[in-house]
């Protein structure tokens, strides 16, 4: 008989739910909804969900035997930390997972906005041949400015060095040097903003990150600039960015999250000069098994009260 009963909410790859079930008994409810969710919980001492389940303050009123949450991945505004807080509930989550997997799709991204390879795709599946109308910029010689210097943004930047790129970076929580060391020239928002040719989005999204990039920021950047969020929703104000879009401010721009997913036909999905991506940066095989090992083993850590490598809350 195992001492724990822990509940998966979204799915969890088969080498994290093998490690739980060695030590525990594992109930696997992915894509429970938020109702059954609230009658479930009583019953459990670990909950394990990745973005997509709300873990709210009535879930954790419900949940009187519950020690610990763990998220299969890095952000965690999925999670109400104050409630945790107060239910001493412990949040951990997997950060060093899915960074590769991220940096990956941004650098993925930074080639398609330069080269319109989805343009390109989708007009050759019309019987069209656009090669003169698809004249690209190059990455080589350009400056990228990268908002956030974390483990995600430091990635980017190493491929980006690799390409030829000159990477600035804005990051107020780092000291200079660190952002010297990290491979990247230390500047101010506003210096970022006037001189890159590519903006891309590596920090998260909080009370003084929201909307960060609105009317006020498109209006400080070059003409021609392109940009690329697969950070969080709520970062970039999408209705400025369409209006930036509109107006040849911004040539183009590659969205892997959004506001509010998934964000439907909207005007600025649907903008040819927009590539959208429905929140894939951490979905790859390495990415998702590497998430569920270390929340497995980190969940299971917490319920017999072992040393914690990554504790939100
Ligand atoms: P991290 O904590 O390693 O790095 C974030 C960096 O942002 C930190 O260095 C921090 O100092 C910096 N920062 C904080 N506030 C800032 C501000 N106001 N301006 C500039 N920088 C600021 O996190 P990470 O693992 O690199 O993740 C970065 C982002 O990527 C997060 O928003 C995370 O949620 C997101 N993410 C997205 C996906 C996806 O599927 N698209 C997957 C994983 C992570």
């Amino acid at each position: 008989m195992s001492d724990y009963n822990i509940l998966i909410a979204d799915g969890l790859d088969e080498r994290g739910q093998s490690i739980l079930r060695s030590s525990a008994t594992v109930a696997d409810k992915s894509g429970i909804s938020a109702d059954d969710l609230l009658k479930a919980i009583a019953d459990y001492d670990g909950l394990i969900v990745r973005g997509r389940t709300k873990v709210t303050a009535s879930v954790m009123d419900a949940a009187t035997r519950l020690k610990v949450i763990g998220r299969a991945g890095v952000g965690v505004d999925n999670i109400d930390l104050e409630a945790a807080k107060k239910h001493t509930i412990t949040v951990v989550n997997a950060p060093m997972s899915t960074s590769l997997a991220v940096a990956e799709l941004t650098f993925g991204l930074l080639l398609a906005l330069a080269r319109e390879i989805p343009r390109a795709d989708a007009s050759m599946k019309q019987g069209q041949w656009l090669k003169k109308e698809l004249e690209g910029v190059e990455l080589s010689g350009r400056t990228l400015g990268l908002i956030g210097l974390g483990r995600i943004g430091m990635e980017v930047g190493r491929r980006a060095s690799a390409f030829g790129m000159n990477i600035i970076a804005y990051d107020p929580l780092i000291s200079e040097d660190d952002i010297k060391q990290r491979g990247a020239e230390p500047v101010s928002i506003q210096d970022l903003f006037a001189w890159s040719d590519f903006i891309s989005l590596h920090l998260p999204l909080n009370v003084q990150t929201r909307d960060l990039i609105g009317p006020l920021a498109f209006s400080q950047m070059k003409d021609g600039v392109r940009i690329v969020c697969a950070a969080r929703g709520g970062i970039i104000d999408e209705s400025a960015l369409l209006d930036a879009l509109n107006s040849g401010k911004v040539a183009g721009a590659a969205l892997d999250v959004f506001g509010q997913e998934p964000p439907g036909l909207t005007e600025t999905v649907s903008h040819p000069r927009l590539i959208a991506t429905p929140h894939i940066g951490a979905q790859t095989a390495e990415a998702q098994s590497r998430a569920a090992e270390d929340i497995a083993n980190e969940v299971l850590s917490a319920l017999r009260g072992g040393s914690l490598r990554w504790k939100v809350a």
